[in-house]
């Protein structure tokens, strides 16, 4: 290790600042916001450097000169004058003031680390000087995956941290009150911005004489495939799940950034197939949530879209586990987007419904006839096997046989595909046979904008073509 990390308390030290550009003026507000007396060497300030003039920062002097280095905790070199900034350096050391050169490893006693500040919680991330941007990814992951809600729980933490001592003075006991208050129900209440519901879990698992913090479940929408629509959210809960339930419809990609050692299991239905009854797995959920798991149950798209999202919550509220839920990108937007269908649009419609076609008594109880209205976007799910009594029902009840439809397989995947053809060519269609679930239907105007719109993956099949082919 060639550098030792370390954090320095500098409230109403003296810290010198030689230059007083924009690099200056963001060491400068750092230093500032530390708590440092801020003295600045240069022949001009930036605006900022000029209004806290006076304050916490002080003008000393135009030029550098080794005697301003005394009494000083550190300096910083800043300015864009190469040999200003080695004079700086030399004299640091002949002083002994530890000094940063800004970009000048070489010329530095220390260096200033890419942060992460949640404070109380800071993380600094350092590659010696190296290689900056790679501090700077790792930092912009970090950031991700450290929400703002970890410096709000350090505050809780502190608070309560001299009463936590005195109720558990056996260390190890301590230790593991702290990894259950950080992985259970107190840390997901300060996410949440329940900090008062925080605060007495923390009271009331430390009176209460099992100290293991509840479970929770988190109800997670992993968006329509590519893994890029994840939330940040969603993202922060896949790391932190001790146990994943997810769908079939859920892709490899997005379970590869779940936490390595989270358990998965796959509850799945495929169209016809067999899978989990939805019993089963109110009760896999309940069973590890009472041992006090984290447990990510997520579903493809957003979870309360055609996803029994609601029906999952329901159980968990009537058996007192706790919960929150983290929302995804639907298949109906997600397929609107990557196929270039706009769902809605001035010109064309006004309105968009989300529509299940899952099966024969769906179907039968569907409002046709306002289904069947001019000037609004279908967005139809899971009717891959309706195609055809979609396409009769929807032109029996009046919207025009020429309507256009975009059938989108796969959306957002790489191998995403979209045919383009009319309501009433949907049934030859899908005589066809080669239409595979998962496909989104989108009935109406908008639908033919794909042709124009596309951007993303295979060009859009056109149903003339196809069948001029067949
Ligand atoms: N909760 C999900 C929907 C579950 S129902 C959501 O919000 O998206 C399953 C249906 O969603 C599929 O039959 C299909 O119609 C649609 N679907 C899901 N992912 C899809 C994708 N990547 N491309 C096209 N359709 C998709």
């Amino acid at each position: 290790m060639r550098y030792f990390p370390l954090f320095a308390d500098l409230r109403g030290r003296r810290v010198l600042v030689v230059g007083g550009g924009e690099v200056a003026e963001r060491k400068a507000r750092l230093l500032v916001e530390a708590g440092a007396e801020v003295q600045v060497v240069a022949p001009e300030l930036t605006p900022w450097l000029a209004s806290r003039e006076g304050g916490s920062v002080t003008w000393i002097a135009t030029q550098f000169d080794a005697s301003q280095l005394a009494g000083a905790a550190l300096v910083v070199a800043a300015t864009n004058d190469a040999a200003v900034n080695a004079l700086v350096s030399v004299a640091a050391r002949a002083a002994n003031v530890f000094a940063n050169v800004v970009d000048d490893a070489e010329r530095s006693t220390v260096i200033v680390p890419a942060i992460v500040d949640r404070s109380p919680l800071v993380i600094a991330i350092s590659s010696g000087g190296v290689a900056p941007v790679l501090a700077r990814l790792v930092r912009e992951r970090i950031e991700v995956l450290v929400d703002g809600s970890f410096g709000a729980l350090a505050v809780i933490l502190e608070r309560w941290r001299s009463r936590i001592k005195a109720a558990l003075p056996d260390i190890s006991r301590r230790r593991r009150f702290y990894e259950s208050l950080v992985r259970g129900d107190v840390a997901r209440s300060v996410r949440d911005g329940r900090a008062a519901d925080a605060e007495r879990s923390l009271e009331r698992l430390l009176t209460a004489r099992d100290q293991t913090s509840a479970g929770s479940v988190t109800l997670v929408g992993a968006g329509p495939g590519d893994p890029g629509l994840l939330t940040l959210n969603a993202l922060r809960a896949l790391q932190q799940a001790d146990l994943i339930l997810h769908d079939r419809l859920v892709s490899g990609e997005v379970l590869a950034l779940a936490r390595r050692d989270a358990t998965r299991i796959c509850v799945g239905k495929e169209a016809g197939g067999h899978s989990t009854s939805q019993q089963r797995i109110h009760e896999i959920m309940l069973e590890h949530a009472r041992l006090g798991r984290h447990v990510v149950r997520l579903k493809g798209g957003d979870p309360f879209i055609f996803g029994r999202g609601g029906e999952e919550l329901e159980f968990l509220a009537a058996h007192g586990i706790a919960f929150d839920v983290v929302p995804g990108i639907t298949a109906a937007v997600a397929c609107g987007a990557y196929a270039g269908v706009p769902l809605t649009h001035r010109d064309h419609a006004q309105s968009v419904r989300f529509v299940t076609a899952h099966c024969g008594d769906s179907l039968d109880t569907l409002d046709w006839a306002a289904l069947a209205r001019e000037h609004q976007t279908l967005a139809l799910y899971m009717g891959v096997s309706a195609m055809r009594r979609i396409g009769d029902e929807l032109t029996a009840h009046g919207r025009a046989a020429s309507t256009p439809v975009a059938v989108v397989e796969n959306g957002s995947r790489q191998d995403q595909r979209v045919t383009l053809a009319r309501l009433d060519e949907l049934g030859d269609l899908a005589a066809r046979g080669d239409v595979r679930s998962p496909a989104l239907l989108i009935v109406g105007e908008v639908a033919a904008l794909a042709a124009r719109l596309h951007w993303f993956g295979a060009v859009p099949r056109r149903w003339e073509a196809l069948r001029k082919v067949a």
